[in-house]
């Protein structure tokens, strides 16, 4: 290698480092207006039921990527859009232009059932809902146990990724639905009380195709007293 080509060389490697460069930074995410919260528990917390594993990969990764991605659209939102609460955007999804609009629809729902998610899961040792929404769930499903079995159908019914859902009206009146793949409730204008994610993502490690399982092993998993306060 004569001296102009070690130049050469070293120019256009030079190049190549600041392209790299450039192109991680352009990748690198914005880091709002929406942030990851966080867990608010360790991992394990609700181990044997939902595992540590599964619990890091489904926050750190499946949700934060949902975050990530719903800052990536709101960049090319109108301000006032990009200002609005991850409520207001999932309630009105006509106001978010068309071009972004599956954008915000995915990953906007993705951000808020899983804030949710992550909301009302508390190991309970065996607990049931008590006050004013145990009486509702009575007389709205005629009993806990019949409650049970409709909303483990609804979960066990989604084809593919998706969510089952308890969740009320604006008259307060409770039903079972199921969404798919990230839809969230408030589309509808229903406010989700308590969810159970039935992406693969929420329980392969554990319970691999076991669907029916890991939706048996939920019951030991509910915050009832959260879900209560999302009612009232
Ligand atoms: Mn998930």
């Amino acid at each position: 290698m004569n001296r102009r080509d070690a130049i050469k060389t070293t120019l256009l490697a030079g190049a190549a480092i600041l392209t790299t460069k450039q192109s991680f930074a352009a990748e690198a995410p914005p880091t709002g207006p929406f942030t990851l919260p966080p867990l608010g528990y360790a991992f394990d917390a609700l181990e044997p039921f939902i595992d540590a594993k599964t619990m890091e990969i489904h926050h750190g990764r499946h949700h934060k990527a949902y975050v990530d991605n719903l800052n990536k659209a709101l960049v090319k939102a109108p301000a006032p859009v990009a200002a609005l609460s991850i409520e207001a955007l999932l309630k009105d999804l006509s106001a978010v232009p068309e071009e972004l609009r599956t954008a915000v629809r995915n990953n906007g729902g993705g951000h808020h059932n899983h804030t949710l998610f992550w909301q009302t899961l508390r190991k309970n040792e065996g607990g049931k809902p008590s006050g004013d929404l145990a009486k509702t769930i009575d007389a709205t499903f005629s009993g806990y146990e019949a409650f049970q079995k409709q909303f483990a159908e609804a979960a066990t019914k989604v084809f593919g990724s998706g969510w089952a859902w308890l969740v009320a009206d604006a008259s307060k009146k409770l039903s079972i639905i199921s969404t798919p793949n990230q839809d969230s409730p408030l589309s509808q204008n229903l406010t989700p009380l308590l969810g159970i994610d039935v992406w693969e993502h929420a329980y392969y490690l554990k319970y691999q195709n076991k669907r029916a399982d890991y939706i048996a092993a939920f019951w030991n998993v509910i915050d009832w007293e959260k879900v209560e306060s999302r009612l009232s």
